[in-house]
């Protein structure tokens, strides 16, 4: 699965790369097949991950409100956090036309 962002989450399959938008990630999505190709596009692991890494995430917005309001410059981007195979990948990118 991928979140996106905290606001905007979807659900990848990591089988077939279908995507679909969740409201919010909920233990009720795991086990939840791909309707593409009917893998699980969630496990209960990567669900325990994504949901530590949804906390993190919220302290790592907070924090970059706060530097941008002390540092302007400093700019505003996109945290983008990807849970596959029980690992976590997490990239900030930084938006261009700001
Ligand atoms: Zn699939």
């Amino acid at each position: 699965m991928k979140p996106q962002s905290a606001r905007q989450q979807k659900l990848a399959c990591d089988a077939c790369h279908y995507m679909e938008d969740v409201d919010r990630l909920h233990k009720g999505l795991i086990g939840k097949e791909c309707p593409d190709c009917q893998s699980v596009m969630l496990t209960a692991e990567d669900y325990r991950i994504a949901k530590r890494a949804m906390r993190k995430l919220a302290i790592l917005a907070w924090l970059s409100r706060m530097i941008v309001r002390m540092y302007p410059a400093a700019g505003v981007g996109t945290m983008q956090v990807q849970v596959k195979d029980g690992q976590m990948f997490s990239e900030f990118h930084k938006d261009k036309h700001l």
